[in-house]
Formats: C-alpha cells, sequence, structure tokens
C-alpha cells in the first residue's frame, strides 16, 4: 500500500503537519493539494498564544517565528466613547501571516505541494482511500482534510453539513500610524482592535452589524470608507488607523458558524484546523489550535507501515485528544462575540470581571 498520506488544504493546518512530519524524521511522505494557484495569506496578521508558539517549536520554527513576531505587550479594553474597561498584558506574539507561511512552508520536502488543485471528496479503498480531485484521482494511505473551513473533506464526512451567517463580516488590514499600542473598543454591536506590528505597523480588526455580503462587492477604498463610516465619532486611534491603511492589505470575509461535525475520523481519513472545528475570531484562536492539532497529529502517526503507524488508529486518538480542548475554544470565541453584541451597561459591568477570570476565558 502506499505509504502517502494526502492533506487537502496548504493553509496553517496542512502546512504546519507536513513541516512537522519532516522535522521529526517521519517516514510519511506528505503531497499536499491546495486549489488555490499558488501560496498566500490573506488577513495582513495573526496573534499567537504560548501554546501556539510551543507547538511551533515542536514543528521546529519556534525561533524563527519569535524572531520575526512582535510581542503584543499591554493593552487596553475601552468602550466607544474612549472609557478604560481594563487593562491587559496578554503573552501574545503577532506576526505578518505571510512570513509564518513561508516559515512552514520552507520546512517542506521541495515540491510537496501541488497548487491549483482541488480536492472534491473521497471513497474509503482497502485500507486506504481514493481521493477525488479537480485533476485525476489519487489514491493514498491516509487523506487529512486541512481545507478550512468550507472543508470539503468535512463534508464528504457528514454530507449536507450546515453553515450559517453569524451577522457580520470580519475586516482585517495594516496601518502604518505611529505609535500605536493594543487597544480594543467595543460598542453599539461593533467593535475594532489593533495590534502593533513593529514600531511603525500594526495590524487591525473590525466587525460590524450588518446583513450578509452588505458590502461584499465593494472595492478596498470602497471598504475602507464604509468602515469609516460606520466608524465616525469613535475616539482616537480610530479614524488614524483607518485614514493610514493601504488599502491593497484590506480584506473582508463573512463570518459564518458551521455545524458541529458528529465525528472527525473516518477510517484512514480526518479533518484538523478549521475544517474540524472552526470558530469565530473573536479570540484569535483559530490558526494557533490548527497548529496545537498538527504538532499532536504529527507526534500520533508513527511509522507507516507498522501497526503503531496505521493512520485510522493515530487519528481516532487524536480525536480524542483534540475535541474537547477545541470545542471550548469554539464556545469561549462565540460568547467573547455575544459580548461585543451587548448592550453599553454590559460592557461597563464587564469591567468588574476578575483579570484572571478574563485572561483563562480569553486563553480557551
Ligand atoms: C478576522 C479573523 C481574524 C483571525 N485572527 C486570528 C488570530 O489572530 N490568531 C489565530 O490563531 N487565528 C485567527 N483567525 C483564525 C485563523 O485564520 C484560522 O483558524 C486559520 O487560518 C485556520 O487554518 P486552516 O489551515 O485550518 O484553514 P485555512 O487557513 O482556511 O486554509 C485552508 C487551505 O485549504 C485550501 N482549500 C480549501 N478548500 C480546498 C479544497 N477543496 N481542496 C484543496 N485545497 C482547499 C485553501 O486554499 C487554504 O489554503 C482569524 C480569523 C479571522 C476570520
Amino acid at each position: 500500500m502506499s505509504e502517502e498520506l494526502v492533506i487537502a488544504g496548504a493553509g496553517i493546518a496542512g502546512l504546519a503537519l507536513a513541516a512537522a512530519l519532516r522535522h521529526a524524521g517521519s517516514a510519511w511522505s506528505c503531497r499536499l493539494l491546495d486549489e488555490r494557484p499558488a501560496l498566500g495569506s490573506t488577513g495582513g496578521a495573526i496573534t499567537l498564544w504560548p501554546q501556539a508558539l510551543a507547538a511551533l517549536d515542536r514543528i521546529g520554527i519556534g525561533a524563527a517565528v519569535r524572531a520575526a513576531g512582535h510581542p503584543v505587550g499591554p493593552g487596553t479594553v475601552r468602550t466607544r466613547s474612549g472609557r478604560v474597561l481594563r487593562t491587559l498584558d496578554l503573552p501574545l506574539l503577532a506576526v505578518r501571516r505571510g512570513v509564518l507561511v513561508e516559515l512552514l512552508y520552507a520546512g517542506l520536502a521541495p515540491g510537496s505541494v501541488t497548487f491549483g488543485c482541488a480536492v472534491t471528496g473521497y471513497q474509503r479503498a482497502g485500507a486506504g482511500v481514493r481521493v477525488q480531485t479537480s485533476t485525476r484521482p489519487l489514491d493514498a494511505a491516509a487523506l487529512v482534510g486541512a481545507d478550512g473551513f468550507r472543508s470539503r473533506v468535512a463534508r464528504t464526512l457528514q454530507p449536507g453539513l450546515r453553515e450559517r451567517y453569524a451577522g457580520y463580516p470580519a475586516w482585517r488590514g495594516l496601518t502604518t500610524a505611529p505609535g500605536l499600542t493594543a487597544v480594543q473598543l467595543w460598542g453599539e454591536r461593533q467593535e475594532l482592535g489593533v495590534v502593533p506590528l513593529g514600531a511603525d505597523l500594526a495590524y487591525w480588526f473590525a466587525t460590524a452589524r450588518e446583513p450578509a455580503g452588505a458590502t461584499g462587492h465593494g472595492t478596498a477604498p470602497d471598504q475602507l470608507a464604509h468602515l469609516a463610516r460606520a466608524f465616525r465619532d469613535w475616539p482616537d486611534p480610530v479614524a488614524r488607523v483607518l485614514a493610514a491603511t493601504d488599502p491593497a492589505t484590506v480584506s473582508r470575509v463573512d463570518v459564518l458558524d458551521r455545524e458541529r461535525l458528529r465525528r472527525w475520523t473516518d477510517g484512514p481519513v480526518v479533518v484538523l484546523g478549521d475544517a474540524a472545528h472552526p470558530m469565530r475570531p473573536h479570540l484569535g484562536q483559530g490558526g494557533g489550535q490548527a497548529l496545537v492539532d498538527a504538532a499532536l497529529l504529527a507526534g500520533l502517526l508513527g511509522v507507516p507501515g507498522t501497526p503503531a503507524g496505521r493512520p485510522a488508529a493515530a487519528f481516532a486518538a487524536f480525536e480524542r485528544h483534540r475535541r474537547r480542548p477545541t470545542e471550548r475554544v469554539v464556545r469561549a470565541s462565540r460568547a467573547a462575540s455575544l459580548l461585543v453584541d451587548a448592550p453599553a451597561v454590559v460592557h461597563r459591568l464587564s469591567a468588574l470581571v476578575p483579570d484572571r477570570w478574563v485572561r483563562r476565558a480569553l486563553r480557551g
């Protein structure tokens, strides 16, 4: 039987799994298929919690990511009028997404990724799996679905998986407004957060309740103009942040909730990252959880061709270890979005919650 592992998706989860296996000297040979034409990433930057950095250490690129990233440092949570609700110094590292993706990619065996090839489904075949793709079918020992929120692998595992608009899009961008510190502003069912990436560079994200796709077809300058209107009269640094944003860095995505997957595995098939446990973005945890998934799964996969290296056993153990912790983060991320939606009085009352509770909830 083939000892090839097909990985659907060369995003954070798929790249991290292949890099982790190679770093561990595993005999599994990985073939990654990605529907995009080339390596890429949208969303400007990502914040990583210590457990994500620990996973990157196991993948072999923790030091390089720390060197390329920027500690977020102390920051404030404020109301829409600028009143400080809380000061927090969280152990977060912010890093450009493109840098993270390039570092993961550099850890792969040359030629591992085929771009422009979508996985469309799979069929179990003996002890292995036949992977259906947009070009030709592939036989493999195992298939890992790292194909994100819209995962075809998850939808083959559970046909009819439903998704629903969460009620708001999320915008992200990079700004060169100087002297910014970390801040999150809440009010009127919208939020805007800023995360420094260096002296004169910062990442920002924003959400605002509006109908699905309401501004979906606008160009990046249109999106910035829309945000400038939606956040008119908000306190400093909102106007400066938006004014000093290069439109080329702006992205917008409708936030969707997806039905819980009843199972993550089907014999030699498994899903991980957003394909397994998509979550709302408010805690900045999805990518970090994907890294933790990848490092753990690489450790469980064992030696191909041996009884201990049977992927089905490794995949079942992976689901046992990761389901509960990730479902806790999915719930916490949703709860964080409900807090943004809450009336101003609830925002003010949230200042009474002890910092250590908040830290625990944010860590997931
Ligand atoms: C606004 C926002 C802010 C966020 N901030 C943070 C943060 O600060 N920290 C954090 O940890 N997380 C954050 N996240 C979450 C994070 O971006 C995701 O959890 C992470 O990207 C998931 O990685 P993934 O590899 O599982 O999926 P993806 O990043 O979606 O990658 C999936 C890959 O699969 C490919 N693909 C899709 N379908 C197919 C197919 N059928 N066949 C082949 N290839 C396919 C795609 O092209 C893509 O390359 C944020 C998310 C949003 C929306």
